[in-house]
């Protein structure tokens, strides 16, 4: 395939759709796919599994985000409620818990989806 000269991401898409929506989705998976900091090691290592999944790759530390990328403006807020209304140790040890393996974040994940449908 060639390069694409200005439309990034939204190159696979070819000609199609329009160009207002090739270019939302070329903004989508840049923020997406964009390279950030973990929250736990600060390695530019931060990648999506699934919607509002997110993992390090490089200390292994999984948590939830945004559908489209890590940290959101209302879950910094919300987090910051969280913390205003209970006791700042009492979050911080749940933070720093056991991490569980992303293989068991995915059964999890698998199960819930069973009993919904
Ligand atoms: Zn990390």
């Amino acid at each position: 395939m060639g390069r694409t000269k200005k439309v990034g991401p939204s190159g696979s898409l070819g000609p199609r759709y329009g160009t207002s929506v090739r270019k939302r989705y070329a903004a989508i998976i840049r923020e997406r796919k964009g390279k950030r900091a973990c929250p736990i090691c600060a390695h530019a290592k931060v990648k999506r599994l699934s919607v509002g999944i997110w993992t390090c790759r490089k200390c292994g530390h999984t948590f939830a985000g945004g559908a489209y990328s890590p940290i959101t403006k209302l879950g910094s807020i919300a987090r910051r409620a969280a913390l205003a209304s209970s006791s700042r140790e009492e979050i911080e040890s749940e933070l720093t818990g056991p991490i569980r393996s992303v293989s068991e974040l995915i059964a999890d994940l698998g199960s819930k989806k069973g009993t919904k449908a």
